[in-house]
């Protein structure tokens, strides 16, 4: 499996697993754990949740999915913005661990930029990761402004990630948070790489996946995989499609093929604001 580094210099898995809606539905549970438990047996070892997916449905689907082979999985998991201020960030991860049976979040995000100020959601970070209760912290949805208020707080740069949409059809970030991010190390985990499955339907992408021996699917991962510093975390609860998409890793972009991409999916031309779903 293809890794990336994190700035403290633990690698983790270039491809995760997505849970957001996982958990929601007795029918489909049984196909949802085998295909958590599959991705860890092909090495897509980064599990990504949050309290906020299904109320934590999601997180404890995760923690049967993952039960005696806990040492195995990267977990990261978000605290709502209403909930990460220092005394309810450290009630929230209680709960999150409770959910996910274990006694430690690999990676502990911020979901969103909210009310509480950024300094006590970090102060409130270092605590649980002073008591063990996760390894690591960073942020997702945050905008160059915020990243860079978020810089002037003492302790902040060891944030882990940003986990940020990026695929070919939202390319935005490109412009000016993706370079301010790598200048510091700090890899983007890029969520709905798929665009929630609505990228597999496009022309474009068909035309330029079937001339190239790939899927969509395949052709849309396979670019994010491009790049070093890049985390893709693409959802399915579909063990065929989990195979499908592992398939990406294994597909390096020509620089050919990749310049054609930027001609079907054009990188921004101006600054835009940071989109988020
Ligand atoms: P994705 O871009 O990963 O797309 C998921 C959708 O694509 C699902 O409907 C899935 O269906 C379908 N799909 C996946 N693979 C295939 C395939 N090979 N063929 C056909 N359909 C396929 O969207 P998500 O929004 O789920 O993003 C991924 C993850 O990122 C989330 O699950 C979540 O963990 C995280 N996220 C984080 C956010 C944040 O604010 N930080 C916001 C949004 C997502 P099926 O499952 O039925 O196979």
């Amino acid at each position: 499996m293809k890794t990336v580094q994190l700035p403290s210099g633990e690698r983790v898995a270039a491809f995760g697993l997505g849970t957001w809606y996982v958990g929601d539905s007795a029918r489909t549970r049984a196909e949802e754990i085998a295909t958590l438990r599959l991705g860890l047996d092909r090495g897509a070892t980064l599990i990504d949740t949050a309290e906020m997916y299904g109320d934590g449905r999601a997180e404890e689907l995760i923690g049967d999915a993952i039960a005696g082979r806990r040492d195995e999985a990267f977990i990261v998991s978000k605290v709502y913005p209403h909930n990460a201020s220092r005394a309810l960030a450290a009630k929230a991860c209680e709960r999150s661990l409770r959910r996910l049976k274990t006694d430690r979040i690999d990676l502990y995000l911020l979901h969103w930029r909210g009310n509480v100020p950024l300094d006590e959601t970090i102060a409130a970070f270092e605590a649980l990761r002073a008591a063990g209760k996760i390894r690591h912290y960073g942020v997702s949805n945050l905008d160059l402004a915020d990243m860079q208020a978020l810089w002037r707080v003492p302790g902040a740069q060891t944030v882990a990630t940003n986990q940020l949409l990026y695929n070919l059809t939202r390319r935005g970030i490109e412009w000016s948070l993706q370079p301010w991010l790598r200048e510091r190390h700090i890899p983007v985990m890029a969520y709905s790489p798929l665009e929630q499955g609505r990228l597999l339907r496009n022309p474009q992408l068909s035309d330029f996946a079937r001339r190239h021996g790939m899927t969509p699917a395949q052709a849309a991962l396979a670019w994010l995989l491009a790049r070093e510093d890049i985390i893709v975390i693409p959802k399915s609860i579909h063990r065929e499609r989990l195979k499908e998409n592992l398939g990406a890793v294994a597909f390096t972009l020509t620089l050919d093929q990749l310049a054609e991409l930027d001609s079907l999916f054009p990188p921004p031309a101006r600054a835009q604001a940071l989109e988020m779903l």
